[in-house]
């Protein structure tokens, strides 16, 4: 094994992942990366742009713009930094859930971002949430879980966490973001969102945050030993 490890937990829209790939580096002492607010930050940066068009990114307009941007994490707070600026509100806004399943399915934009995510784990052991970083990213991390549960309970959950943040959205719209970007997501041509043959996966339909956590951990002690 090397100095450092990675630990991938991948899975579909709004299933928890960053939620137990936050506890699994708390726990672990490694430090945690969530791709999904990278992807969103290059969908807000498209969108700041106007480089989406009819819902369709014009990737004359975006490929300059995004070679020229930094998209980095405030390593107090983990919030996204996006030229300099805190944006972790502005990615998290419906908007850019509409369109980020589109901007991500382009290959510029994707080896990027994926250049990126590999140097972080350089320098220090991580834990990245996401779609492809068990099959893509890191190919050959040491751990890999793929996170799944049933898509309604996984728009619930979401749903909660908008109305939460005084989003004004219907339970439908919510629902229907979901199915979208799950269907998006698994059928890009580009490194689409598939369980890598050796990740093992939890269904946290119906478990808590703690069993989750626990199952993890397991699975985790198992595949490395413990690393507190
Ligand atoms: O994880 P989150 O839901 O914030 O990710 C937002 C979107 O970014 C996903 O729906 C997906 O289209 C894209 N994404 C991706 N590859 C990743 C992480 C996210 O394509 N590794």
């Amino acid at each position: 094994m090397s100095e450092f490890y990675r630990i991938a937990v991948d899975g579909f829209s709004s299933c928890g992942k960053s939620t137990l790939a936050r506890q699994i580096a708390e726990v672990l002492g490694a430090v945690y990366i969530d791709s999904g607010a990278m992807y969103r930050a290059a969908t807000l940066l498209a969108l700041q742009n106007k480089c989406i068009i009819n819902n369709q990114l014009d990737t004359g307009c975006f490929r300059p713009v995004i070679q020229h941007a930094t998209i980095e994490f405030n390593a107090g707070n983990n919030h996204l930094l996006l030229n300099e600026q805190d944006v972790e509100t502005e990615i998290r806004s419906p908007e850019v859930a509409d369109h980020v399943s589109e901007v991500a399915t382009h290959g510029f934009v994707r080896e990027i971002l994926v250049q990126m995510q590999r140097s972080y784990s350089e320098k220090a052991s991580v834990v990245m949430d996401g779609r492809d970083i068990g099959t893509h990213v890191f190919p050959d991390a040491e751990v890999k879980i793929f996170l799944t549960a049933e898509p309604r309970i996984r728009a619930e959950r979401r749903f909660q966490e908008l109305r939460e943040n005084s989003v004004d959205i219907s339970f439908d719209e919510v629902f229907e973001n979901v199915k979208k970007r799950d269907e998006k997501d698994q059928n890009r041509r580009v490194a689409p969102l598939r369980k890598a043959d050796d990740a093992v996966e939890i269904n946290n339909s119906y478990l808590s945050r703690n069993e989750q956590l626990d199952k993890a951990l397991e699975i985790i002690y198992e595949k490395i030993g413990d690393l507190s």
